[in-house]
């Protein structure tokens, strides 16, 4: 197949096709049935490459207690990205007066209280607490599926402000956890190869706020704690991470007093998959009606 790159066709592809389906906020569009058959035959692939690991099963609402988000010093660095949910807790009178603004279409936001949730800005955090305590001497490993929320409104597909993550999260020793990432950054490639898709990896940062951010994320690249990898999806130029695999360090494993059998504080690493950005690149790289898939492809995600 004979690719080119445009943003505007590849979205209204997807739309005319009936794999997503717009909703009037960008980035928040409906999964149509084929766009959830690949997805989950992706899923179900990740499954089997991940099946001998022994990893614990966790799962998590889109929502994490707003103290976590604190604890984690998430404002700190990406204060642009949140969504923190508020609420009503007024009287009658100020009920009748909500209701009226929002029915004129006037801001209506400073009548409403913040909860004690925020949506999950990413999909491993409610798994660190869970690791509190001393950890076997083999570590843990905990694995999940999981919706995260980035204020990032955009009209480009592939840049969503709600979306899954198959994720796997492991605590143990610092040579433990770099060497399971990077082996799973190995598998990674290796995945998404046989799947037909021109892979590539690199060093990345994460998108961190300010000019603070710009030392910090140069740290993370000096470091080499995040790898990427791509796949081109509406430019060749600018290849879209299709997965992450990040070295924390020790961050959280003093944040949430996690030890190692040894007694020192434990470090800890996760990858996650963006499984829809991985459907996307199929549907780009492949065509937008699977029946036209190549039969290997197809054979792999039980299409
Ligand atoms: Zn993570």
């Amino acid at each position: 197949m004979n690719i080119t790159y445009d943003v505007d066709n590849f979205y209204q592809g997807l739309v005319d096709h009936g794999l997503i389906i717009p909703s009037g906020a960008l980035g928040v569009f409906g999964r149509g049935a084929v766009f959830e058959q690949v997805l989950a035959g992706f899923n179900e692939v990740i499954d089997q490459v991940a099946r001998d690991d022994g990893a614990e099963s966790q799962t998590h609402p889109p929502l994490i207690d707003r103290a976590l988000l604190e604890k984690v010093h998430y404002l700190d660095s990406f204060p642009h990205l949140c969504g923190a949910i508020h609420s009503f807790s007024g009287n009658a009178m100020q009920a009748l007066a909500l209701a009226e603004r929002a029915g004129n279409g006037q801001p209506w936001g400073d009548l409403l209280t913040q909860t004690g949730v925020t949506l999950t800005p990413a999909a491993c955090y409610p798994v660190y607490p869970t690791f509190t305590g001393t950890l076997p001497p083999e570590g843990r490993l905990v694995e999940l599926l999981g919706w995260v929320y980035r204020n990032e409104p955009s009209p480009e597909p592939t840049r969503m402000q709600s979306f899954r993550v198959r994720e796997f999260i492991r605590a143990g020793t610092a040579d433990q956890v770099v060497a399971w990432r990077d082996m799973w950054l190995q598998r990674g490639l290796d995945l998404l190869t046989s799947l037909g898709l021109p892979v590539t990896s690199d060093v990345a940062a994460d998108p961190f706020f300010g000019r603070g951010g710009k030392v910090l994320a140069a740290n993370q690249i000096e470091q080499r704690l995040k790898f990427e990898v791509l796949v081109p999806v509406i430019s060749l130029e600018a290849p879209t991470a299709v997965c992450s695999f990040n070295f924390h360090q020790q961050h959280f494993g003093s944040t949430f007093d996690i030890r190692t059998a040894d007694g020192a504080v434990a470090s800890t690493a996760c990858l996650g998959f963006g499984l829809e950005r991985v459907t996307m690149a199929l549907f780009k790289h492949h065509g937008f009606d699977i029946k036209a898939w190549p039969q290997s492809v197809r054979e792999q995600l039980s299409l």
